[in-house]
């Protein structure tokens, strides 16, 4: 019953078209803007939506501040602020923001409650267009809404175990893609500092246990110290 499989077997490709901002401000704990005609392009993300997302720092107030919500949104278009799809003018609060990049968050951790959110969004899917792509037969699902796209594409590095938390303790970027089988940390530099812990915790234990051995209690009867 092979053949069977492979004939239902559908191949799907989900297309993001979210609009880039034309202008933005900062009013109060919000990024206010209007949006331009001009479509993201997905190629010139140096790093996924949701890596990047996820690993943004947060204020003394454990917000995502307006300055860094402002690039978010110059970069990947609007996460939350718009109200209508039609609508140009958007409002993106830095508290809603911050709320959804918890709920990436808590997910990535494999929280149980975020992931229920993360599917749950999936479930609404929220796409503009559904089309068959004449060349390749694959199905084509087009959304203007970067948190369904961040939400599926979360999701697949999920399920493909590639979407980890780095092992050292006081990493600034824990949330990464794992690149290879295997990769514990998120960097270089995260996996040289956590070696050096290593080789330092290994030299302590080791100085521990020659002190009493060296030490003049348990010389030998009739050895003594000479200079
Ligand atoms: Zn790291």
């Amino acid at each position: 019953m092979q053949y069977m499989q492979s004939y239902y077997a559908i191949e799907l490709r989900l297309r993001y078209y979210g609009r880039l901002p034309d202008s933005t401000s900062i009013q109060g704990a919000s990024v206010v803007g209007e949006l331009g005609n001009e479509t993201v392009d997905v190629r010139r993300w140096k790093e996924p939506p949701h890596e990047y997302l996820a690993n943004m720092l947060r204020n003394e107030r454990d917000f995502c501040g307006p300055a860094s919500v402002e690039a978010f949104v110059r970069r990947y278009g609007i996460l939350t602020g718009q109200t209508v799809a039609t609508a140009s003018r958007f409002f993106e609060s830095c508290i809603n923001f911050t709320a959804f990049q918890e709920k990436l968050r808590r997910a990535w951790q494999c929280d149980h409650e975020g992931l229920l959110e993360i599917e749950a969004q999936l479930e609404i899917l929220d796409v503009i267009s559904t089309q068959i792509d004449p060349d390749s037969g694959c199905v084509v699902l087009a959304t203007e809404n970067l948190w369904t796209f961040i939400c599926f594409f979360f999701h697949r590095d999920l399920t493909a175990r590639k979407a980890k938390v780095c092992k050292s303790p006081d990493c600034p970027n824990p949330f990464f893609i794992q690149q290879r089988k295997g990769q514990l940390y998120c960097s270089h530099v995260c996996a040289v500092r956590e070696n050096v812990r290593r080789f330092r915790r290994a030299e302590a234990q080791a100085r521990e246990t020659e002190v009493p051995r060296n030490s003049g209690k348990r010389r030998p009867n009739g050895v003594t110290k000479t200079r």
